[in-house]
């Protein structure tokens, strides 16, 4: 998973700003943005929008794995909402073709963005994580590219193909995951690097947890899931309750080795949060009144509790038997 190290060698990259957080092999990761028209674009940061993502794919990628890509984001899309802009990246496991795909890309981001000129093209081309990191260690992130230095805002997801390979039931909650992250970070308007990371919150207990348990929840109630698979995937995740040190506080850890931790108890947390609350106080109005309310205001307007006073209720919660927390657990 990515550092904020990374965003800023890729702000540096493009002379622009992207946001980049690759869940790289465990899962998904984000990053912020926000909102606003693009020069060529009819699709309005924040809105829903009829148009359709542009698939992209490494020349070893089949045709099989674009299309489950494309359904994955259909079925999420239809359930949250469909924002954009939005363009899907499929590398595979092939470096050529990996760079190849780069040299496609950098061209992309060129010839959308008239901020851009030709001599980024080697800046870009040597980004931080580019496709040939990806096609060497797998995974999938997100990645934002709004700013005040770019004219065409867009949110980026790339997917590799493998942690997890194509045919696990993974990719599919990964592919789930990414775009919840198109959800939030849709919802955050500005063009402000430090404001945008603010209101997704910097550490990944709040992003993550939120883009993981949704993704999860999703995956379960899709046709032929086995009923007991979600409260065996949060069985699995509490399992990092233990690997907390003493006085350890999982809102604490930031991008690194062990946000794995973050990742599975903020999931816990907003399953936590939606059993009290609802599905719709978070998924929609939370991040409705984000950009107008700030995190904690619009925390405390559609959840009736200050975050900390959440969060105090959440740890006696994780002291409960695992029987008691899966009652929670749809
Ligand atoms: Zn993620």
């Amino acid at each position: 998973m990515m550092s904020k190290i990374s965003v800023f060698s890729a702000c540096i990259l493009l002379g622009a700003c992207i946001d980049s957080t690759p869940d790289a092999p465990i899962t998904g990761s984000m990053d912020t943005s926000d909102s606003a028209e693009t020069s060529d674009s009819p699709i309005l940061w924040g809105e829903e929008t009829d148009a359709v993502p542009e698939f992209y794919a490494a020349s070893d990628v089949p045709p099989s794995q674009i299309d489950r890509v494309r359904t994955d984001y259909e079925t999420a899309s239809q359930s949250w909402g469909n924002f954009g802009p939005l363009e899907y990246w499929i590398v595979g496991n092939d470096l050529d073709a990996a760079a190849e795909l780069d040299e496609e890309y950098c061209a992309v981001r060129i010839a959308k963005d008239h901020n851009l000129t030709e001599d980024e093209q080697q800046y870009c081309l040597e980004r931080d994580y580019n496709f040939e990191d990806y096609a060497r260690d797998g995974g999938a992130g997100l990645n934002v590219v709004r700013s005040d230095y770019e004219a065409y805002s867009v949110m980026l997801i790339t997917m590799a193909s493998k942690y997890p390979y194509p045919d696990e039931t993974d990719y599919i909650s990964v592919g789930y995951h990414e775009y919840f992250h198109v959800v939030q970070s849709a919802h955050i308007d500005s063009r402000d690097h430090e404001e945008r990371q603010s209101l997704m919150v910097e550490n990944p207990w709040w992003s993550e947890g939120g883009a993981e348990y949704m993704a999860q929840l999703l995956y379960s109630r899709q046709p032929g899931v086995e009923s007991g698979y979600l409260k065996e995937r949060m069985t699995w995740k509490m399992q990092s309750n233990e690997l907390l040190e003493e006085g350890e506080d999982f809102t604490e850890i930031p991008y690194s080795k062990r946000a794995i931790i973050a990742y599975d108890l903020g999931a816990w947390f907003i399953a936590y949060l939606i059993h009290h609350v609802g599905e719709d106080a978070y998924r929609v109005h939370f991040y409705d009144d984000l950009n107008s309310e700030g995190w904690e205001d619009a925390f405390i307007g559609n959840f009736g509790m200050s975050a900390d006073a959440m969060l105090a209720d959440f740890e006696d919660f994780l002291d409960e038997p695992l029987s008691v927390q899966l009652d929670i657990s749809p």
